[in-house]
């Protein structure tokens, strides 16, 4: 196998695919390194229900594809949800990479996906108004739902429709990124080199340690991202219905009055569960829908984002921290009443059964979150119940249920350029690993930036987007 390459990418997840997908027609001789099995292997080994459980669990996030290959493929078409591609290009810019990478999925198959948000424009106007009137920033999202099956064909046209000059290598974990001259020159696998002019790391959640170590390695600067700490809340389905009836998928975000903390909702289920979710050993909080089975509630979580000042370098440490805390009361995840919680005890087994709201989760102990959350976040949450209030009445309810805790980890960001290169030339990171995206449809974009940019300094420019 041939070891000179014009670019290298690390990783063939959306990042890496979009960036190999826009060299395919330049001539440009390409090599993506995949740790992970090819597409099909892994369709194959996600269906075989008697493979090891951990060979099972890496092939969910690893492989051609990327994270997220076997989700139902929701594609966020806008410009305010996963990642912050607008720190580098302008948001008129992003909206119309976004389009763009929307056609490609289309072009691959996604083209009869439905697009949810483009209806009752006259309600949303509505809400937005009732929400601004309440402090609240009411943002619905537009999304194409690619649906499981068309996600996982998308994937594999893609890797059918890449032309010679387009090398795959699964199975292969790239050890360390070269550079030589002060430039980036490749990349060491075991024993082997591989030589490039150009080499793009795009190696997603999965890789997302490895390249913070690589980045140390080479004296890249990154910095911390920010932790998102909170509950799930659960209330009556009937109480969200204002909201959840227009839109597929919302945000709500909220400054709170007493530290100014940026508060948001996140990931909302009409009708749907709350589970417990498995951190390395940490037990935190989760929730989902179901198209078929339905509970009488709706649930959703409210974060408090934390942006750590130097000296501080580690929020991910302090967000387990955190979750362990509950872990350490209630043995799980912890479940109690607002009205318990605005009065200063405890919620106990039979104050539970007595409320209004029957939680969905079997497992949670009830107990005392403020226990656990320190105060600037027990505050920002209890503020933020008083807003949304405004907009679907019952949402403060003291029988609403407050689950903890919910925790989001972001990786470490890399410091890059506009162009997403690092500071060693010919050097880009992108997608979730880069900590600059957190979604299918933006890290995408990121590849599309990142071919068009390497395209251009080849003298071969794609032109604009439109
Ligand atoms: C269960 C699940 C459901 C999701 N659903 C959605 C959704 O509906 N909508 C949405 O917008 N987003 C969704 N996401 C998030 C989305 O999948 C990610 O934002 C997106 O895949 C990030 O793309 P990426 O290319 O940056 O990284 P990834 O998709 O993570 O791909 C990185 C690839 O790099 C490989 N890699 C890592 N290190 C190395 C190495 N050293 N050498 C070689 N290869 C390496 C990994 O194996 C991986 O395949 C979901 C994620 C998960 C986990």
């Amino acid at each position: 196998m041939a070891q000179n390459y014009d670019v290298i990418i690390i990783g063939a997840g959306p990042a890496g695919i979009f960036t190999a997908l826009e060299l395919a027609d330049t001539g440009a001789s390409v090599l993506i390194v995949e740790k992970g099995l090819d597409i099909r292997e892994r369709a194959a080994l996600n269906q075989d229900r008697s493979a090891p459980a951990e060979d099972r669990r890496t092939n969910l996030v690893s492989g051609w594809g990327g994270a997220g290959a076997f989700s139902d493929g929701k594609l966020t078409l806008t410009t305010e949800y996963g990642g912050n591609l607008d720190d580098y290009i302008s948001k008129g810019a992003l909206s119309r990479l976004i389009s763009y990478v929307d056609r490609v999925y289309c072009r691959y198959g996604g083209a009869n996906r439905k697009i949810y948000g483009d209806e009752y424009r006259e309600k949303l106007h509505e809400l937005k108004r009732r929400a601004a009137a309440a402090d609240l920033a009411f943002i619905p999202a537009r999304i194409r739902h690619l649906g499981t099956d068309v996600n996982s064909q998308i994937l594999a046209h893609m890797r059918e429709a890449l032309p010679a000059s387009v090398r795959v290598l699964c199975r292969t974990a790239v050890d360390e990124i070269l550079v030589e001259d002060g430039k980036a020159a490749g990349i060491r696998i075991g024993k082997d080199i591989y030589r490039s002019r150009y080499v793009v790391a795009a190696p997603g959640r999965e890789g997302a340690e490895w390249l913070l170590k690589e980045a140390e390695r080479l004296g890249l600067r990154t910095t911390s991202n920010a932790v998102d700490i909170g509950v799930r809340v659960e209330s009556p389905a009937e109480v969200y219905e204002p909201i959840t009836d227009i839109c597929y998928e919302s945000k709500l975000i909220y400054y709170s009055r007493r530290f100014d903390d940026r508060v948001r909702t996140f990931c909302m289920n009409p009708y749907g569960f709350v589970v417990a979710e498995n951190n390395d050993g940490l037990q935190t909080v989760n929730g989902h829908s179901y198209a078929h089975k339905k509970s009488a509630n709706t649930n959703f979580a409210v974060l408090v984002s934390k942006q750590f000042t130097e000296p501080f370098k580690e929020p991910i440490a302090y967000g387990k921290y955190i979750a362990s805390l509950a872990n350490m009361l209630g043995g799980g995840p912890i479940v109690q009443r607002l009205g318990d919680l605005q009065d200063g005890r405890r919620s106990t087994e039979e104050r539970i059964r007595r409320g209004l709201v029957h939680p969905t989760m079997p497992g949670a102990t009830p107990g005392d979150l403020s226990l656990v959350l320190p105060y600037r976040f027990l505050t920002s949450i209890m503020e933020m119940l008083e807003a949304l209030d405004k907009i679907a009445p019952g949402a403060n309810s003291r029988h609403t249920l407050l689950y903890g805790v919910e925790v989001k980890f972001y990786s470490s960001r890399m410091d890059l350029s506009y162009e997403l290169e690092t500071k060693i030339p010919n050097l880009f990171a992108i997608g979730d690993g880069a900590g600059i995206t957190r979604g299918l449809a933006q890290a995408s974009a990121a590849g599309v930036i990142v071919g068009r940019e390497i395209c251009a300094r080849e003298g071969k420019p794609k032109g604009d987007i439109e």
